[in-house]
C-alpha cells in the first residue's frame, strides 16, 4: 500500500460533504497536497506571504463562523514536530505576529498539526498550523469546533 498523506476519516466533521470529496480525490492522486509542487493544483488561494520556512495562505475550506481562517504550511514536507528547526519556529511566530497585527485580529487560536494524523484530527500529514479568529458579529453565530484525535 502506498503512503497516504491524507486522512479521509478526519472529514467527518466537515458538515457539507464538499471538503471530503477534495481529500478523497487527493487521496486517488496520492500525493501530499501541501507539497509545494502539489499546491497550486489544489490550493486557489493566493499566498500571503512565502516565507523561508512556511507559506502562509488563507484556508480554501474555512471553519464555519471564522472569519479568518489562515494556514501556515512549512514549505518542506515534514510531518514530526521535532523537524521543526529552531529559525522555522522563530519565522512561523513573527508571520502570525505580523498576519495578527496586519489584520488587526482582536482575538483566536493558534494551533499546529503534527504527526500521525491518528492523534491530530487532521485531514493532511504534512506539518501545518491554524490561525482562526471566529467571526463575533455574525448573526447566526455559534462556537467554532476543531477535532483533536
Ligand atoms: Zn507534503
Amino acid at each position: 500500500m502506498n503512503k497516504s498523506f491524507v486522512n479521509l476519516e478526519n472529514t467527518a466533521n466537515r458538515p457539507d460533504g464538499v471538503y471530503k470529496q477534495v481529500i478523497d480525490r487527493i487521496k486517488d492522486d496520492g500525493v501530499c497536497p501541501f507539497c509545494p509542487e502539489h499546491l497550486g493544483r489544489y490550493h486557489k488561494k493566493p499566498i500571503v506571504t512565502d516565507g523561508r520556512y512556511w507559506i502562509l495562505t488563507d484556508n480554501m475550506y474555512p471553519y464555519k463562523g471564522a472569519k479568518h481562517h489562515i494556514l501556515l504550511i512549512h514549505k518542506r514536507h515534514i510531518e514530526a514536530i521535532v523537524d521543526v528547526l529552531p529559525e522555522a519556529w522563530s519565522e512561523l511566530l513573527e508571520l502570525v505576529r505580523v498576519e495578527a497585527k496586519k489584520r488587526s485580529i482582536a482575538g483566536g487560536t493558534f494551533y499546529l498539526r503534527f504527526g500521525d494524523t491518528s492523534y491530530t484530527g487532521a485531514s493532511v500529514t504534512h506539518l501545518h498550523a491554524n490561525l482562526i479568529s471566529p467571526d463575533i458579529d455574525s448573526k447566526d453565530r455559534e462556537p467554532i469546533l476543531t477535532r483533536v484525535g
